[in-house]
């Protein structure tokens, strides 16, 4: 997929890795123009823009996304970073709008994964088309339920597909918001071979401590990129407040990694 996706112009160049970041949410038109300023001038271009519209809350009562609208809001980020943009689907209804509005590669959020009659009617809806769509690992570390979900989109004829390994809930577990279970995604390598898997550190750590270190592992065991959030005032972010870092946060944390010395 990274093939389909690289675009850059400018900016820090330091791996051929699929950089993926942005808010977990768009928030307003102004935030997400903020948000690709703060990239320009720290000169971190990621190779793909994630923004999050329709937000699936564990519980109900916090911001669920913003919609349709948040989609227009898209060409701020074509206009200023000129890198295409992905956001996440979970029905139908979400694909049809997404598709309308240009977006260029959709994902399918953990809690859609676990369900195979959404991810049936999603790939349904894009039949006929040939966006590339990432695989957010399910809830629960299920690996047959994580290729499923690949293999249903796989059936409509979409063959641009990456899974993204954004860790699994455990009651016990402290250190990490959604434990890693490393096995997971290198099995999942191991079974679909040419699978790209790009790491999420933010929703594994749950805070920004830590991120630099998961994304580091994430390298060590070969995987193949990172999704991190960004947004330009992580402690006002409507959603996932606690893991977001700044883009000059971003650029310290792809400066400091080492690209190049995997384990495997
Ligand atoms: C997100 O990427 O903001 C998100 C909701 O992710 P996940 O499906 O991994 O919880
Ligand atoms: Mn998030």
């Amino acid at each position: 997929m990274k093939n389909h996706l690289q675009s850059s112009e400018w900016g820090l160049n330091l791996s051929n890795q699929l950089i993926i970041a942005g808010p977990c949410s768009a928030e307003s038109a102004e935030q997400i123009e903020k948000v690709c300023l703060a990239m320009k001038e720290e000169n971190v271009l990621p190779s793909l823009f994630r923004a999050g519209i329709w937000k699936p809350r564990t519980r109900p009562g916090s911001f669920e996304g913003i919609g349709e609208e948040g989609l227009k809001w898209m060409e701020i980020v074509r206009h200023h970073l000129n890198i295409p943009i992905t956001t996440e689907v979970g029905n139908a209804a979400h694909v049809e709008m997404a598709l309308k509005h240009k977006v260029d590669v959709l994902w399918i959020g953990a809690r859609t994964t676990v369900n195979p009659f959404a991810v049936q009617e999603i790939s349904e809806a894009l039949r006929g088309t040939d966006i590339p769509v990432m695989v957010k690992n399910p809830m629960n570390p299920d690996l047959q339920l994580w290729i499923g979900a690949l293999e249903r989109l796989h059936a409509v004829g979409i063959d641009k597909l990456a899974a993204i390994h954004r860790g699994f809930s455990d009651a016990y577990d402290k250190r990490f918001r959604n434990k890693p279970n490393w096995s997971m995604p290198i099995h999942l390598k191991r079974e679909w071979k040419g699978m790209q898997v790009i790491n999420d550190p933010s929703h594994i750590v749950g805070k920004r401590d830590g991120i630099l270190e998961t994304s580091q592992r994430a390298l060590n065991f070969g995987l193949d990129g990172l999704m991190i959030e960004t947004h330009h005032d992580p402690d006002k972010a409507w959603s996932d407040a606690q893991q977001q870092v700044t883009p000059a946060q971003l650029k310290q944390i792809l400066q400091q990694l080492d690209f190049k010395t995997p384990l495997e």
